[in-house]
């Protein structure tokens, strides 16, 4: 079987900076009017200049670091020109070094990233770059039965901000290793807290891929990562076929079609010299000290795999329970906040993993904070945990309070204290406890012929298990049958 190669470009705006690339222009251009958060630097009008943003190079330097990248002696940008609407100078500022060449003048080179255990990817090349503006293709709602007068927007709102391109060689061979992939990058870019990857569009990804001696092809446009798998899939299926047909594969960029779920040629790829690369004259040689490295490496904030490690130090617990907790930085920090209210990290990890993560599956985090999906905090967690390990509840019903919690954001003992579903309510679970205590209190069982107050007195003895959160009545009807059968 020929082997099928991938490689990724994946695009990551440095959200957390104040203002974009080269100009003032604040960096956070979403949910504004279009065309309000501009100048004319992101214009690119004659006459103005780029003025380069300092703490976007240490932003892109420390995903460099991070992903174990060679870092520049001397920085620079080109001009990479292509016509396009969303580009009003005619040309983007990026980085470039041409092929073959061993000079390294982009942020990182030649990085790798283990992102599962045994399987690692080399990182090619990281750039920054700025992002071109948005289009919105519109069509008119009472043209809507034809596509003849749709028309097309654009919003350079988001122009000139600044992104991070980070290119992976094609090391992959299966579309489900580019989504662990991805999830891990996502997870480090949130570690490094220089990008926010829950905001739509922060973090974007392109993929190439090719069979045995094929042609390379590119797929652009991919809504989601759960769509860059399912359209990789698409297209080994789709190469693959015109293999078995003989059909040579031709070098060509095609775009994801999310409604009819494949992929279409857009247009035969460009090569790179039709983008005459040449140096950009507006922005100087920026000198990178080893000083600057070496602070920027001594003030890295921890990383998913270091905060694995000390999980598994400090808290005792398994590789697979760290690894679910550390993947998500929100649910990590969850963790330690409840930990710190609660020193039970055994049960709170517990809760976490086998019962909270239910609520929260990985489709429905990408792209959305922790907070919008489930109303938990660590004060839950930690109160929840520490009732069950003392007893106060049991587990059947402490996790019908966690369902409530995640859906009412109320603390587990007001919910207690308030609600008859905490008064354990099914059969099955009362049972439980009534036959607990019948083994308990063989000599009132073999007493209740005589004593018609036997019933009561087990009832009691229940109620004192159960701390009271019992449906009585129920309970009394149950003991009754089993006295019943054991006369
Ligand atoms: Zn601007």
């Amino acid at each position: 079987m020929s082997k099928v190669r991938i490689g990724l470009e994946i695009h990551c705006q440095l959200t957390q900076l104040k203002s974009k690339l080269f100009c003032s222009c604040i960096a956070n251009y979403r949910n504004r009017d279009p065309n309000t958060n501009i100048c004319p630097v992101c214009y690119g009008l004659p006459g103005s200049l780029p003025v380069l943003n300092k703490k976007a190079i240490e932003y892109a330097c420390m995903i460099a670091i991070a992903l174990g990248c060679d870092m520049p002696k001397n920085l620079t940008f080109a001009r990479k020109n292509y016509f396009y609407p969303d580009l009003p100078k005619n040309f983007q500022i990026t980085q470039y070094d041409s092929p073959g060449s061993d000079n390294n003048t982009c942020i990182g080179k030649s990085g790798k990233l283990e992102y599962i255990s045994d399987k690692t990817v080399r990182i090619k090349r990281i750039q920054l770059e700025e992002d071109p503006g948005r289009l919105v293709h519109e069509i008119p709602a009472s043209q809507s039965g034809g596509n003849s007068l749709a028309y097309t927007l654009i919003d350079y709102n988001r122009a000139g901000v600044a992104l991070v391109e980070i290119v992976t060689e094609p090391d992959f061979n299966d579309p489900k290793e580019v989504r662990l992939f991805l999830n891990k990058i996502t997870s480090i870019l949130e570690y490094l807290n220089v990008c926010n990857t829950n905001l739509e569009g922060s973090v974007r990804c392109d993929a190439n891929v090719s069979i045995g001696a094929g042609k390379k092809v590119e797929i652009k446009n991919v809504g989601s990562f759960k769509d860059v798998e399912k359209a990789l899939s698409y297209e080994i299926t789709r190469q693959k076929t015109m293999g078995l047909h003989e059909i040579e594969v031709k070098g060509e960029t095609r775009h994801w079609d999310d409604k009819r779920k494949i992929t279409k040629q857009s247009r035969s790829k460009e090569e790179e010299e039709d983008y005459r690369y040449f140096p950009e004259p507006d922005i100087p040689i920026i000198k990178i000290e080893n000083e600057f490295i070496l602070n920027l490496s001594s003030k890295m904030p921890e990383l998913p795999d270091q905060r694995r490690k000390r999980f598994i130090e400090n808290y005792q617990l398994s590789e697979h329970v760290s690894e679910v907790l550390i993947n998500h930085k929100e649910i990590a920090d969850l963790f330690e906040k409840a930990v710190k209210i609660y020193q039970s990290p055994k049960s709170i990890s517990n809760w976490i993993v086998s019962d909270l993560m239910g609520f929260i599956d990985y489709e429905s985090l990408e792209g959305k904070p922790l907070n919008e999906i489930i109303k938990i905090d660590e004060k839950h967690i930690a109160e929840l945990a520490r009732l069950v390990d003392e007893n106060k509840i049991n587990r059947t019903v402490a996790k019908k309070i966690l369902t409530q919690i995640v859906n009412s954001g109320e603390m587990p003992t007001r919910i207690i204290d308030r609600s008859e579903l905490t008064k354990i309510g099914d059969s099955k679970t009362i049972l439980e406890f009534i036959e607990q205590v019948f083994m308990s209190e063989k000599n009132a069982i073999n007493d209740a012929n005589k004593n018609p107050n036997v019933a009561n007195f087990l009832l009691g003895k229940v109620m004192q298990k159960t701390k009271g959160n019992i449906d009585p009545k129920k309970a009394l009807e149950i003991i009754k049958k089993k006295l019943e059968e054991h006369k």
